[in-house]
């Protein structure tokens, strides 16, 4: 059985006491036993965060990490960093670090390498812009991120990925993928893992969806045989309608 998961990127909002606000929030809600719980704050509150929810279910992730495990990289967090604070997570690949930060494919691919090496669990995330899916190149788009940020792992690194279709048209816009546009592409990609690894590789991992997921939207998204949940942005800010989301596998 694949994991559910939700899992909400906080990106650069909430400063410490906006943060712990949340988290007090979070902490009076009940997480269902099926579904695996994640929140990314921002590095500052890392630690806080960590500690706050140590004898709770839901867990703390990091939104990003350096490639190189230390060195004279100056403004930048590294993976053994991360751990020392009690996180096992990191999200890499977001749309925005591709887009505002210039992270490539052959950048992405020493990321991972970096965070499987430190026994770091990764949420990779892909996607097409709108006019690679208006020229009908999406499923290119997404294979060609697939196998040049991710597909050197080797088969036994695939227990610790997670996979997230983010088509960034649909980031922060309002506008969604449908559930059968994002039932599409996962089948796509679960089909394209057990081509270049196993149909049991395939099976396991968990694929979420991200792009403008509500508490309105969310059931009929996570309904799809292919979706394993999701990766919050805007709606993750807010305590109800982050569990609202959660709540969404029904
Ligand atoms: C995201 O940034 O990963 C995301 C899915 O954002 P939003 O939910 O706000 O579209």
């Amino acid at each position: 059985m694949r994991k559910k998961i939700v899992a909400g990127n906080w990106k650069m909002n909430n400063d410490l006491s906006q943060t712990q606000d949340l988290l007090a929030s979070l902490k009076t809600q009940v997480i269902p036993e099926d579904v695996s719980v994640m929140v990314g704050p921002s590095f500052t509150n890392l630690y806080q965060a960590f500690q706050s929810l140590k004898d709770h279910p839901i867990e703390v992730i990091a939104q990003n990490m350096h490639q190189s495990s230390e060195g004279a990289y100056t403004g930048e967090v590294s993976a053994p960093m991360l751990r020392s604070v009690g996180i096992t997570t990191v999200i890499l690949g977001h749309s925005e670090r591709r887009a505002y930060f210039n992270e490539n494919d052959a950048l992405l691919a020493e990321k991972v390498n970096t965070a499987l090496d430190n026994d770091m669990k990764v949420i990779f995330c892909f996607g097409e812009e709108l006019d690679e899916r208006k020229a009908n190149n999406h499923f290119n788009i997404v294979k060609s991120q697939l196998e040049k940020g991710l597909f050197h792992i080797s088969k036994e690194h695939w227990s610790n990925i997670v996979l997230a279709y983010e088509p960034v048209w649909a980031i922060g816009t309002g506008e969604t993928a449908s559930p059968e546009q994002a039932q599409e592409m996962h089948s796509f990609v679960r089909k394209t893992i057990a081509s270049e690894y196993t149909s049991q590789i395939a099976e396991n991992v968990s694929i979420l969806y991200g792009g403008s997921v509500k508490p309105n939207n969310a059931a009929e998204i996570f309904g799809k045989e292919d979706v394993d949940g999701g990766l919050i942005g805007g709606a993750a800010l807010d305590a109800q309608s982050f569990m609202a989301i959660v709540n969404g596998f029904g």
